[in-house]
């Protein structure tokens, strides 16, 4: 690594750790004051475990190269991340690292996340889930015109910007799957559920293909339809059976719960989770959909 220990060290000593907002496989997101600032300013840091990421010491020369070259890539997908800004984006401000650890220093947000939200609010109705769609669509759409992927978009990943009841939604960990590779595993092992995947990630026949812009499209759907019902659109205790029912795009809007639910609603969330990648709808044909443009998302009561 080309950066000094010293500088490594005097870079996060900027940073006063607080309390834990999150905790994942490898990492954890902490509250933390930046000391230089003359304000009071709040930032979260997720901290990742390198030895999570890297190849361990013993690796052989061939190995040491590719994590070589998987740094550098990281490197400038770092690059790109640091210049996106977008109102329903939270920043990431600076990649820092020390010996055992990456420090990915974020904008703070406080609104919680968004089902914790809904739960509480009690009534809820297809508009608001419009307007929520909408955010998640802009948001998205101006990274995937920056050649940025999510790919790993869910509810988790959608924070509150603030407490405020009409708080706008921000989109977390956006580009950062690449770079917190706990995600990925996640995936292929079986404790968390693989439930946003799209059909073509599942499918190894190409192994480029599950990368594709694409894959935050068909998520934002899966979004969608568990927003308008309360449940997930695929499951089964069973892995194998879970994957096989999303590879084939089997899904359905059951009775009684779809029933109130209005068909433009429905038809835009089909163009969504539609399994052929290249007749997905893009975010930009769907932000086009009146479910989203025009006014037939139901104002009445869902929950
Ligand atoms: P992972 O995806 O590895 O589980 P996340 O980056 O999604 O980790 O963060 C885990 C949790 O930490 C989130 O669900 C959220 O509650 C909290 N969190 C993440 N980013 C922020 C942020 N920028 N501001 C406030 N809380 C955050
Ligand atoms: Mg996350």
């Amino acid at each position: 690594m080309a950066v000094s220990e010293e500088k490594i060290n005097s870079e996060i000593q900027r940073y006063e750790f607080k309390d834990v907002l999150g905790t994942g496989a490898f990492s954890e997101v902490r509250l933390a004051r930046d000391k230089w600032s003359s304000s009071e300013h709040y930032v979260a840091i997720k901290c990742i475990k390198k030895r999570a990421i890297k190849a361990p010491g013993r690796a052989s020369e061939k190995d040491k190269q590719e994590a070589q070259g998987r740094e550098e890539s990281l490197k400038n997908e770092i690059r790109v991340l640091k210049r996106l800004r977008h109102p329903n984006i939270v920043q990431l401000y600076d990649v820092l690292e020390d010996k055992d650890q990456y420090y990915l220093v974020m904008e703070l947000v406080t609104g919680g996340e968004l089902f914790d939200r809904i739960v509480e609010k009690g009534s809820y109705t297809e508009k608001d889930a419009s307007k929520l769609i909408k955010q998640v669509l802009l948001a998205c759409d101006y990274m995937h015109e920056q050649g940025v992927v999510h790919r790993d978009l869910k509810p988790e990943n959608l924070l509150y910007y603030s407490a405020d009841d009409d708080s706008k939604i921000m989109i977390s960990d956006f580009g950062l799957s690449k770079i917190d590779d706990s995600t990925d595993s996640k995936m292929a092992t079986a404790c968390g559920t693989p439930g946003y995947v799209a059909p073509e990630v599942l499918s190894v026949t190409d192994g480029k293909a599950g990368y594709g812009r694409q894959v935050d499209c068909w998520a934002i759907g899966v979004i969608a339809y568990i927003l308008l019902c309360g449940y997930p659109p695929f499951y089964d205790e069973n892995d194998q059976e879970l994957f096989a029912q999303i590879k084939e795009a089997k899904y359905e809007f059951d009775s009684p719960y779809w029933d109130e639910i209005s068909e433009s609603a429905k038809d835009f969330i089909r163009h969504l989770m539609e399994r052929d990648p290249a007749s997905r709808f893009t975010c930009q044909q769907a932000l086009q959909h009146p479910w989203i443009a025009s006014n037939t998302a139901l104002d009445r009561d869902i929950f």
